[in-house]
């Protein structure tokens, strides 16, 4: 197992936000060191030790110790599947439109191959860390794992403020991190897609670089496309269809009715948008929402797809929409009544401080890492039924799976031909996962855990160990 560091020819630090490049700092190259991990040997723990709330990574790592434990896993798989593959770190010159040269930090890590390429977003956010893309690369290999799709996991981010970049900024900035990495990338090795802080048009500049790079239009080295360059139709709607999906089957499991039913969801990007505007049209009342600015409830409900409109066309504030409602910090807008609660921004939202303020009956995860291992305790003392992000997620990636497919057959598929397959892998994940739930007495998460290391250790057992 590699691990792969670049370093400053300076030395190892990271400099938390882009630093202007002055004389003082050594010209920006990538160097390569390999290691193994520092805590080789180590042994599947019979007492993990409580993750430090707001680290995903030790969340993550958490939820894998446990769920390894209840499979049996082997010391040996145990110790493989634990650490990440590989993990880059770069150093990325930009020149800004001011005329300096700033320096980015960015990542990309993979955690598996075992079942199938790399497979994970790009993100863009001031607060990007290498745990944090090491947590949300390990989600990737699990969640692909649950929905039963042939790829791994990875992840990549860069820190910086896309809000306040140019696009001329951030199509530099995007260009140089895909050249560094074009040795790394491609339709069998590691696959792309958005994530925070990335879109459609970011994922056409990583397609024409690597293209470049390697002299041939490679549309599959990328998914979440433009779809007049290879992407899928429904890809963009794909993660909020799948997260309804999933409601759809927990209020059938709990006998419950869609029509009227209350759903309150955080964070309207890609996600929380898509799933917002799907449920209010297939019937559900969605009675709060909020972005990064703040949150609005109203129990009569909110008309989504003029919200679209106030937000994303006439670029106003999500919490002036008239007729208003309740306004609400980001955060609170998950503590208000409701049946269903989405989470659909970033990690560690539902924590043990809060956790016993969530009122609905469903918590379904859209954005990774939601709910912190602490607050899962609570949740679950609560009886909510809960839709783990590995699992609620997970119709992005398996709709950039079939981009991916499409891709390479070079044959485009309707979108009710995208959707239909949705369906069949979200609703025979959602089973496979409660069946584990119930087979195993665990809660859901730990449920999904399990079947997906189940999945990617048999993978592993038939490939061998490559010496
Ligand atoms: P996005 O950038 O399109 O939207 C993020 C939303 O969250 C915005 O409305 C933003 O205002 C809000 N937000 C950001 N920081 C916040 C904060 N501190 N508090 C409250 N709200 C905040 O991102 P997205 O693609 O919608 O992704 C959202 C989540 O879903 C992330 O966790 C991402 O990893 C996950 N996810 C995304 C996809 C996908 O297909 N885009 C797939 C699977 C998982």
């Amino acid at each position: 197992m590699l691990r792969i560091l670049a370093e400053r020819p300076d030395g190892p630090g990271v400099y938390g936000v882009a630093a202007t490049l002055a004389l003082k700092v050594p010209a920006v190259r990538l160097s390569f060191c390999i290691r193994a991990p520092a805590d080789q040997g180590e042994l599947r723990m019979s007492n993990p030790p409580l993750p430090e709330e707001m680290n995903v990574y030790q969340n993550a790592e958490a939820r894998f110790e446990v769920a390894a434990q209840k499979i049996g896993l082997e010391q040996g798989l145990y110790r493989y599947l634990k650490y990440p593959s590989k993990e880059i770190t770069l150093y990325i010159p930009v020149g800004m439109d001011n005329g300096q040269l700033e320096v980015f930090t960015g990542y990309r890590v993979l955690h598996s191959t075992v079942r199938g390429p790399g497979k994970g977003g790009i993100r863009y956010a001031p607060d990007v860390s290498l745990d944090e893309v090491r947590a949300l690369a390990t989600w990737m290999t699990w969640k692909c794992a649950v929905v039963n799709i042939p790829f791994g996991g990875a992840k990549g981010g860069i820190i910086c403020n896309p809000q306040k970049m140019s696009k001329g900024e951030l199509e530099r900035m995007t260009r140089r991190y895909t050249a560094e990495l074009a040795n790394w990338l491609g339709p069998e090795k590691d696959v792309p897609a958005p994530d925070v802080g990335t879109n459609e048009q970011t994922m056409a500049w990583v397609m024409d670089t690597y293209s470049m790079h390697t002299g041939q239009a490679t549309t599959a080295v990328v998914t979440g496309k433009p779809i007049e360059l290879g992407g899928s139709r429904g890809r963009k709607e794909a993660t909020g269809r799948g997260i309804m999906m999933c409601c759809d089957k927990a209020l059938a499991k709990l006998g419950m009715k869609r029509d009227g039913c209350r759903v309150v969801v955080q964070g309207f990007g890609n996600v929380g948008s898509m799933a917002a505007m799907l449920m209010h049209e297939a019937g559900y009342k969605i009675v709060g929402l909020s972005d990064i600015a703040g949150g609005l409830y109203n129990e009569k409900g909110f008309d989504v797809p003029k919200v679209i409109d106030w937000v994303y066309t006439q670029k106003k504030s999500l919490q002036d929409f008239p007729p208003g409602g309740t306004k609400l910090s980001s955060r609170d807008v998950l503590f208000q009544p409701c049946e269903i609660v989405i989470p659909a921004a970033i990690e560690n939202q539902i924590t043990e401080k809060n956790a016993s303020q969530v009122q609905a009956k469903i918590l379904c995860e859209g954005a990774n890492g939601p709910t912190t291992w602490q607050a899962d305790a609570i949740i679950d003392k609560k009886g909510i039924f809960t839709v783990p992000d590995i699992l609620g997620n997970a119709g992005g990636v398996t709709v950039s799976y079939f981009e991916w497919v499409q891709d390479r057959q070079g044959f485009f598929w309707r979108e009710s031909e995208v959707n239909e397959r949705l369906h069949d892998f979200m609703d025979h994940a959602f089973d496979e996962v409660v069946r584990y739930a119930e087979l195993h007495n665990v809660n859901n998460r730990i449920a999904a855990y399990m079947l997906a290391i189940d999945r990617v250790a048999s993978a592993l057992r038939l490939r061998g160990i490559y010496a």
